[in-house]
């Protein structure tokens, strides 16, 4: 299969699986995560339909953007980002989905601020508890939320979670279901520059059972990229 019989084939069944819980395709935001695809393979995902790209690393990023890319697209940084690095993309990108600590959101402040802008985040939840991931504990939500409200450039428009890898689709779906919890209820808090717009969860193996949970945005890679050769970085 190819990369755009691929797309519009996850295309397709997110919509269906969007219009089976109850909502519109347009509900529910298909991000395609491009993470060691070439610009050339997010051009032929563009062109077959897709109109958000993931990537988790900023060198990547700024490279295949410069190569045009993500041109007509939106683009998203959803992978872990040190602070360092924040300075090359706040302001520049539509969505960073990854903010697990308050000095990284404090950072994004302070650039997206410094050119006029202000960059809407997702705050990364660890769902699971695994030391491997990244995000913020449950019970730390509501402190990250909170501290949104005196932040100037910056603006908190929802959760992302990578939850543990499982085979088990019921495990995963406990999961989705205790984001979605997380979700509503940091939503009836109504704190300041704080709006739960966007839930992002679910990944190609697990995309339709996020939606059903109330996942707004799904990120897939290799359902529509095909496996990662991970032994070519590009
Ligand atoms: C790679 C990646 C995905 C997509 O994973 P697949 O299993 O290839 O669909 C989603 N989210 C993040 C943060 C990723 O790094």
């Amino acid at each position: 299969m190819s990369i755009a019989d691929n797309a519009k084939r996850i295309i397709e069944r997110v919509s269906q699986a969007a219009v089976r819980s109850g909502r519109t395709p347009e509900d529910v935001t298909l991000v395609a995560a491009s993470k060691m695809n070439s610009a050339e393979n997010v051009r032929a995902a563009f062109d077959a339909g897709i109109k958000v790209f993931g990537e988790n690393r900023v060198q990547e990023m700024l490279e295949k953007m410069a190569l045009g890319a993500y041109d007509g697209a939106q683009i998203h940084m959803i992978g872990a980002l040190q602070k360092n690095k924040v300075r090359n993309i706040a302001g520049k990108v539509d969505l960073i989905q990854s903010v697990d600590s308050l000095a990284l959101m404090q950072e994004i402040s302070k650039r997206a601020a410094a050119q006029g802008a202000v960059q809407n985040v997702l705050l990364e939840v660890n769902i699971g508890r695994e030391e491997s991931k990244s995000g913020v504990y449950a019970e730390e939500l509501d402190e990250l939320a909170a501290a949104a409200s005196g932040l100037e450039g910056v603006h908190v428009a929802g959760l992302m979670t990578i939850p543990p890898a499982s085979a088990e689709k019921l495990m995963s779906r406990k999961y989705f279901d205790e984001m979605r919890k997380l979700f509503v209820d940091i939503e009836t808090k109504k704190y300041d520059n704080v709006t739960m717009k966007i839930l992002s969860m679910g990944m190609s193996d697990d995309f339709e059972e996020a939606i059903f949970a109330g996942a707004t945005m799904v990120r897939v890679g290799s359902a529509i990229f095909g496996e990662r050769d991970y032994s070519h970085p590009v």
